[in-house]
């Protein structure tokens, strides 16, 4: 193995480093930067870039991550972790899917590639992209169901369609058996990442209205273990992967809601349950009462999320629904 360097800090070989890369600065003065940590194995092999908190909101993830990181043994190890919990920072600080002092780019998550003269947002996008990425062998984009939504159970989604972009999802192992091509790639850190040659993934967890200690602290486990899965799966770290004895593929649904006001919701509304299209899913009352809108379901499929709290903002999503599109082994 070599030396590895990246944002302006290097780790030799069996070494794990911290390191702050910077952005720009506040109008105090003190810097907006990037913290991460660079573990160098001391045998050859890829380099896995796993990042977090691109909305900060989504914090199941964050601290999977973070804890993940504490976990590796760089002695142990072949090839290279580098793991940033939290992209932007504005946002998690504010516990917020975008940095609520942005007036341009509210979300990190649509304007790759950025820019290097743009927004803050883009600035981020742009200087991630060209200084950490190209470094990478495999990216993760690890996401969540935020403050909006709760999604009823792990996912992930690949970019691409080649057997080796779905083989790394699949090494997310036991837990994590519902997979699924990404939709778009359109402005996304793993579509820029695919673009440039790095086989890619966005991860998907948890969210808002289920983070009491258990159902939190179970999230960050499982999302912990999916990752050490992985790591055994790309042979950098020693043992047996684990694996489901099927794969579930998916297509998500957003059906959003136009209209605002409370949320009532239907008996059909309940996580996992199979719905047709045109189940009524939840009711927009006004603060008089009346519906003012019913949400219904846009296809025959399965309720996957709901959302975070029960008062509707339009053109929010009403959570997600999934349909199948196959089992592959
Ligand atoms: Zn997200």
């Amino acid at each position: 193995m070599s030396i590895v360097e990246v944002g302006g800090t290097s780790a030799r070989p069996g070494e794990k480093k911290t390191g702050h890369f910077k952005i720009s600065e506040r109008p105090d003065g003190s810097d907006i930067s990037l913290s991460f940590t660079i573990t160098n194995g001391v045998n050859p092999g890829p380099t896995l870039l796993l990042t977090a908190g691109t909305h900060g909101d989504e914090v199941e993830s964050v601290l999977g991550v973070v804890r993940f990181t504490k976990l590796l043994d760089p002695k142990k190890m072949s090839g290279t972790v580098i793991t940033v919990p939290v992209l932007n920072s504005y946002a998690f600080e504010a516990w917020s899917r975008g940095n609520p002092l942005e007036r341009y780019h509210f979300d990190l998550a649509r304007i790759y590639p950025g820019r290097s003269d743009g927004s803050l947002t883009e600035m981020i996008a742009y200087r991630y992209l060209n200084e950490f990425v190209p470094k990478a062998n495999f990216l993760i984009d690890a996401h969540g169901g935020g403050n909006t939504t709760y999604i009823h159970f792990p996912y992930a989604i690949y970019q691409g369609s080649s057997e080796a972009d779905i083989d790394f999802a699949k090494g997310m192992g036991p837990e994590w058996n519902f997979i699924g091509p990404a939709s778009s790639s359109k402005g996304t850190l793993s579509g820029a990442a695919l673009e440039r040659g790095v086989t890619s993934m966005t991860l998907e967890l948890g969210g808002s209205s289920n983070r009491l200690p258990k159902p939190y602290g179970e999230n960050v486990d499982l999302f912990v273990r999916g990752l050490q899965n992985l790591l055994k799966h790309l042979k950098m770290t020693d043992g047996k992967p684990e694996y489901p004895s099927s794969w579930t593929l998916i297509e998500r649904k957003e059906p959003r809601m136009k209209n605002g006001g409370l949320i009532e919701y239907t008996p059909d509304c309940k996580l996992g349950n199979a719905v047709k299209k045109g189940t009524p899913l939840l009711k927009i009352l006004n603060l008089y009462g009346d519906v003012v809108e019913i949400v219904e379901a846009p296809v025959d499929g399965y309720v996957l999320a709901l959302p975070g709290q029960p008062v509707a903002y339009p053109g929010e999503p009403m959570g997600m629904l999934y349909t199948v599109i196959k089992t592959i082994s």
